[in-house]
């Protein structure tokens, strides 16, 4: 049979739809988030459920396609996406329901963190996740998940319970700590090596309004704020987190119109608890280093997290560079004023998440994420519309990244990487490498999904 005969079989048997190169949805439906991956798949299937996942694997499987897995399309290398192959886009998998009894959430593989924010704040919980509420799901979850909640609940997948998978054989697994273990393990931090995840069961906690926002100070104090916060929140209460920025003050509100378009330093804080608390808390920033300007203030959690979604529209040109710190030294805080003073363009930033609290009391081998012992997860962006100015983003972050990297433990959060290679992934696993690969070899051992931060099989 040729692939064009099988392709019509499949159509028969998918209930979602089948997109081709020569159909008009299809230079939409290959678009991912980063307007700098430009791929050119042989089809896109959009799975409207498990049978769909199911007939979708063993199509490519029969055929020898390559497969790429696309939860929310944002991640950074585009690996949601591939030439030549099948994309399984889990887009239209979009349900959420809460259990406000047990505190649990079921989500679809295709949902958005908003829809999930929607739905659970409605009960007063929420599910740990990150910063941009459009962010999907599924790759977030996969790869560890770091945002505003994590030094009180630790990772996303410090609050996962259990998995529905498709594996490459086309057969469903339920994976939990009771059932199927090594790939529950594995499927927390492991990225998309195991098998399509059509769902996710989560943990949620009570989390409604939360004291939130920017405080943002001139370059000039970047130095002392930056001193002042790595004793902070090392030691702060786990309730209060607050990731540090270099970044340039968006054009509109609330920021006032002096400050726009202004590089400076800047901490974003969420506290879970009073105004009262929160500012007893936070006096002694204020009084040691007066902010330049600070929008903190009550708010609902949903929010928050979709604070930033209106500065970072899809399509943008992003160029990502990440790694992990045990420790913010001043020779690195030297580094960081020197390239964060020279950010390309508005929307270009670094960030530093703490990533301690909750997060360091679980074992480096108790999930695939071993980086257990880092305090910060470091992302350098360089963002920009205009593709024109893609070599000048991504050269500044590439500068900026090569300045800080000998102070890092050599890994990165694997969320934030680009394809950079065996080694960086092997340096971000650490020990938990030859687990992983060794699950792999049992389920997967043609290596079956492979567009991700790969994991090789073991043999
Ligand atoms: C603007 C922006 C802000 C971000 N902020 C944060 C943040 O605050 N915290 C944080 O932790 N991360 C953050 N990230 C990083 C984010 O976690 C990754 O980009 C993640 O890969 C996105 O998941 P996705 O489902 O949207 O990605 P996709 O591009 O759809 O998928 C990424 C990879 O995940 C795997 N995958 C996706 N869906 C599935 C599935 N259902 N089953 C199996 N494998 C699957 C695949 O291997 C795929 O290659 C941010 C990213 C962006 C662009």
């Amino acid at each position: 049979m040729s692939l064009q005969e099988a392709i019509t079989e499949f159509r028969g048997q998918f209930r979602g739809t089948v997109i081709e190169p020569q159909d008009a949805a299809y230079d939409e439906a290959r678009k991912v988030y980063n307007g700098m991956i430009d791929r050119r798949p042989r089809l896109i299937a959009m799975c409207t459920d498990v049978a769909d996942v199911i007939a979708a694997v063993r199509m490519a499987k029969a055929n020898g396609l390559r497969v790429s897995i696309r939860g929310g399309g944002h991640n950074a290398a585009g690996l949601g996406v591939c030439d030549d192959g099948l994309v399984i886009d889990l887009a239209p998998i979009k349900y959420v329901r809460v259990d406000p009894a047990s505190r649990t959430v079921l989500v679809g593989g295709g949902c958005k963190w908003a829809d999930v924010d929607h739905a659970t704040h409605a009960f007063g919980l929420a599910v740990p996740s990150g910063i941009i509420s459009s962010t999907g799901v599924a790759g977030l979850t996969l790869g560890g998940g770091m945002g505003h909640l994590t030094r009180k609940y630790g990772l996303t997948i410090d609050n996962l319970l259990s998995v529905d998978m498709v594996l490459a054989d086309g057969s469903f697994v339920v994976a939990s700590a009771e059932e199927n273990a090594d790939l529950f393990w594995a499927v927390r931090g492991g990225g998309g090596n195991f098998g399509v995840v059509t769902s996710f069961l989560f943990e949620a906690h009570p989390v409604s309004t939360v004291c939130a926002g920017p405080m943002l100070w001139n370059l000039d104090d970047t130095a002392d704020v930056m001193k002042w916060y790595r004793e902070f929140i090392t030691k702060a209460p786990e309730e209060m987190n607050g990731f540090f920025a270099m970044m340039t003050v968006p054009p509109g509100p609330p920021f006032p119109t002096e400050l726009h378009l202004r590089k400076m330093c800047a901490i974003v804080w969420c506290y879970q608890g009073s105004m009262e608390q929160a500012n007893t808390i936070l006096e002694p920033i204020r009084s040691y280093r007066p902010p330049a300007f600070e929008f903190f203030v009550p708010m609902p959690y949903p929010m928050l997290q979709g604070m930033f979604d209106g500065i970072y529209p899809t399509g943008l040109q992003w160029y990502w560079k990440a790694d992990f710190f045990k420790e913010l030294s001043d020779a690195a805080i030297e580094k960081h004023i020197e390239h964060g003073s020279l950010l390309p363009t508005w929307q270009s930033a670094m960030h530093l998440y703490p990533v301690n609290g909750k997060v360091n009391r679980v074992y480096e081998d108790d999930t695939a994420f071993s980086h257990r012992d880092s305090v910060w997860s470091e992302v350098i962006v360089g963002v920009d519309p205009d593709p024109a100015n893609g070599q000048k983003i991504t050269e500044w972050a590439k500068r900026y990244y090569d300045a800080l990297h000998p102070f890092g433990t050599g890994g990165a959060y694997l969320n934030f990487m680009m394809e950079e290679g065996e080694d960086r992934i092997r340096a971000t696993y650490r020990g938990n490498y030859a687990r992983l690969a060794a699950v792999k070899e049992k389920y997967h051992p043609e290596n079956f999904f492979r567009v991700n931060q790969n994991i090789r099989p073991s043999a």
